[in-house]
């Protein structure tokens, strides 16, 4: 492939290449391991020129009984109703995707880990359902741990996909054009991330992650409708059930979560990240005070398989 690039800019693409592969980096190619160097895709297919793909975002972590997926059932499982939501034909047990995930780490000897499977459409360029499918799984090293820095953030210019016109509940690659055009926004003007709304308003998201904001001892997160509804969304409630901490879905605007105690952004990528400011109005409770980064602590033992139960007890202090 001929690449028409000023010299400075072949840098640049080296350079970010290899933040993910090198020459000896190994993917999962529909079905065998090949050299992430080699391996090849079409440039007739309506996932490069549509944006029709789905795909999944996922971490594995060295805990202390081995290297271990983190809630690898519940991505592929989504990941497999993405493809049926976009009525794209794919056959892939989870099982299987799972099985060939922890092959796939073990064969570029990796651990902590950041793993993208992406289903593309074989070669078409009708407007009409993919025909054939076939499943990559790509991994590198994901190394940073916490993303410990809070957060400044922006409501967005732009609004969440309208659900009447996509499924936005499916993780499909063309509706990150518009966490791009968010994300960016957000970045040109001073701010770490976006806070995107729906069609009516509410809060929905951020470019790549749910939001929890909590208030007088309560975390608020927006429900289902414009989101894409996390599996570390799910995580969170989860443990605010265990830990006893009460939870509210509800819509909800973006002045009844400005000011507030506390808030986060959730995600795999980004695990839990604080929230500094909405809008440069700042949250009030010291992070370290708040019953959010109780979770952010529960959050971060249970990716590494610890114990977290042990922070009920000092959440009757709070
Ligand atoms: N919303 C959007 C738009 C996302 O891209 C992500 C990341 N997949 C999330 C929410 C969080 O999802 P999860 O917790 O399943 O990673």
């Amino acid at each position: 492939m001929v690449f028409f690039f000023k010299k400075t800019e072949q840098i640049k693409y080296k350079k970010s290449k290899y933040m993910y592969y090198n020459d000896d980096s190994v993917l999962f190619f529909d079905g065998e391991y090949v050299k992430a160097k080699d391996a090849k895709t079409d440039l007739y297919g309506q996932s490069l020129h549509y944006g029709y793909a789905v795909f999944e975002g996922i971490k594995s972590y060295k805990t202390a009984n081995g290297t271990k997926i983190f809630k690898a059932k519940e991505h592929y499982d989504r990941l497999r109703k993405s493809a049926e939501a976009m009525l794209m034909p794919f056959d892939y047990a989870t099982e299987a995707m799972v099985e060939a995930t922890y092959r796939l780490l073990e064969m570029n000897n990796l651990s902590n880990a950041y793993i993208r499977p992406i289903v593309n459409c074989s070669p078409n360029m009708a407007l009409s359902k993919g025909q054939k499918s076939y499943l990559v799984i790509e991994a590198w090293n994901w190394d940073n741990g916490y993303l410990a820095d809070k957060m400044r953030v922006m409501t967005s210019s732009f609004q969440r996909p309208n659900p009447k016109a996509f499924k936005v509940e499916a993780k499909v690659s063309g509706h990150y054009v518009n966490s791009i055009l968010a994300c960016q926004e957000a970045k040109d003007k001073g701010f770490d991330e976006a806070l995107v709304l729906d069609e009516n308003g509410n809060v929905a998201e951020s470019s790549g992650a749910n939001i929890f904001y909590e208030k007088d001892g309560i975390l608020f997160t927006p429900a289902k409708g414009s989101i894409l509804p996390g599996i570390t969304r799910a995580t969170v409630l989860q443990l605010c059930g265990e830990l006893g901490i009460p939870t509210v879905e509800q819509f909800f605007k973006p002045e009844e979560m400005q000011g507030a105690d506390a808030g986060f952004f959730c995600g795999t990528a980004a695990e839990i990240v604080a929230l500094d400011s909405l809008d440069e109005v700042p949250f009030k409770l010291n992070w370290e005070e708040s019953l959010s980064a109780k979770i952010q602590t529960a959050y971060r033992h249970l990716v590494l398989e610890e114990d977290y139960l042990y922070l009920k007890s000092s959440l009757q202090y709070v």
